[in-house]
């Protein structure tokens, strides 16, 4: 096992994960109508290839890009394709365009859905082109595609992939789940996503929160080479792909635009990993994902294998709803998740949980003045000053926002985690980033 070196800042906020992790991955119910958004991927939006009155069919391809930097989509039932409209986007808060189709329930598959064959059997070359048609991306959150992660350009040696297992996000266990019920899927997809980036040493890193997902993963890995295990102390931003990095391999990832493959490194999550390996068994594209279904306003918080596109009430209806009326809903886990102000928006790739909290759990205390005591800088992850990016925002001091380097945050929490004041320092210093970045575009 390797000797894991750490990394600076970071915070360890309750897990709350005894809600979900003792609970098997279960089927959700098939979605009687799928809303399919065309953009579900960081890059370029996908074009339908469809319209409507079409008959599709499951895993048959409705939406893709010509773009290098996209991720196609597909379909996750049978059926007819009722309109193409736009809906609201979970993790945008704004309507995309999407594929709405109204299932017949006769999941008929599409001729394309074929077993593709084995790490071992594909060439580097195969698995790139099955991993592009499959729609696969990150599956962690970032929804960065697969494709392009594992295409490094020309010049770039990477001598390192990390399966990301950490799952640091407290409540979530959809990962810890899919590594004891699929590690061997997940040791399959993990020399897929190797041979595909021409990389021969990987290491999958999990928690010691997840002892037991170390041990399945363990018993997957016997008599395979190239792959090991490194067990970190649970410790919050850990599955942030810097942190990561960094306290794995104690490799610095330059600030933004440096990308980890700078340092030679590729990480990907072991959920794509899996779905990956269930690509290259089945044929099936990504038209499914492990959801976290959690929190004191869920009747039965669970961990369900879920249909892109199926609404999210349907997912917490097959939960068996709410306690009473919920205090707040997020996508995600509660440092890093997406508030929803609707119940309305559909499964996406990047839908790692839905946490549904109770009006108790949700109070927010009222912010008051900055103390300047500290503890901010002391937790953050990147090295930022969070106190002065929120108070330049607050002045609109646009340069100094930028000189205090607001685009390096990733956004983690940790900031906002420990301020005694209870400053809601990441929506200052999104707020902080969104305005440079209009400004940007703007040309101011
Ligand atoms: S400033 Fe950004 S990166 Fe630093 S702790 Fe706050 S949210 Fe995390
Ligand atoms: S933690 Fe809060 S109170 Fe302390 S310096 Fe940072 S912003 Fe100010």
């Amino acid at each position: 096992m390797i000797a894991v070196k750490g990394f600076r800042g970071g915070v360890h906020p309750p897990t709350n994960k005894h809600l979900t992790e003792d609970k098997p991955i279960r089927k959700a119910s098939e979605p009687a109508r799928a809303i399919v958004l065309l953009s579900q991927h960081t890059g370029a939006p996908c074009e339908p290839l469809v319209k409507v009155g079409d008959y599709v069919k499951v895993g048959q391809k409705i939406g893709d890009s010509k773009a290098f930097v996209s991720a196609s989509v597909h379909s996750p039932v049978s059926g007819k394709v009722a309109s193409i409209e736009p809906w609201i986007h979970p993790a945008l808060g704004k309507k995309v365009p999407a594929v709405i189709i109204d299932s017949d329930g006769q999941s008929t598959l599409h001729e394309s859905v074929t077993p593709k064959g084995s790490a071992e059997s594909l060439s580097q070359e195969e698995i790139r082109a099955i991993i592009r048609e499959s729609g696969l991306v990150g599956l962690g959150g970032a929804c960065f595609p697969t494709a392009v992660k594992v295409s490094p350009p020309k010049g770039k040696t990477i001598d390192t992939f990390l399966l990301n297992g950490a799952e640091c996000e407290p409540y979530l266990t959809a990962d810890h789940r899919i590594m004891l019920e699929r590690a061997d899927l997940v040791v399959e997809g993990a020399k897929a996503l190797m041979r595909a980036a021409g990389v021969r040493k990987g290491i999958i890193c999990i928690e010691d929160n997840k002892a037991d997902a170390v041990k399945a993963v363990e018993r997957a890995l016997r008599g395979v080479s190239g792959l090991e295990i490194a067990v970190l102390p649970t410790h919050y931003p850990q599955g942030a792909e810097k942190q990561l990095i960094k306290a794995v391999l104690g490799r610095e990832v330059p600030p933004p635009p440096g990308l980890p493959l700078d340092v030679g490194v590729v990480v990907s999550n072991v959920g794509t990993a899996a779905a990956l390996a269930t690509t290259l068994r089945t044929g099936l594209p990504l038209i499914s994902r492990i959801v976290t279904v959690t929190g004191q306003s869920v009747v039965e918080p669970s961990n369900l294998e879920v249909k892109i596109g199926t609404l999210f009430s349907s997912v917490i209806q097959d939960c068996g709803g709410l306690k009473g009326e919920p205090g707040k809903l997020i996508m995600g886990g509660p440092m890093m998740g997406v508030a929803q102000y609707t119940m309305e928006a559909p499964v996406v790739k990047g839908t790692s949980g839905l946490l549904v909290m109770s009006p108790e759990e949700a109070r927010e205390e009222e912010g008051t003045n900055c103390i300047r005591c500290g503890r901010c800088v002391e937790a953050c992850p990147v090295n930022l000053m969070p106190l002065f990016i929120r108070a330049y925002t607050e002045a609109g001091k646009w340069d100094m926002v930028e000189r205090y380097d607001a685009f390096d945050c990733i956004e983690c929490g940790c900031c906002a985690y420990v301020c005694p004041a209870k400053i809601p320092l990441v929506q200052w210093i999104r707020l902080g980033k969104n305005e440079l970045m209009s400004r940007r575009k703007g040309g101011k």
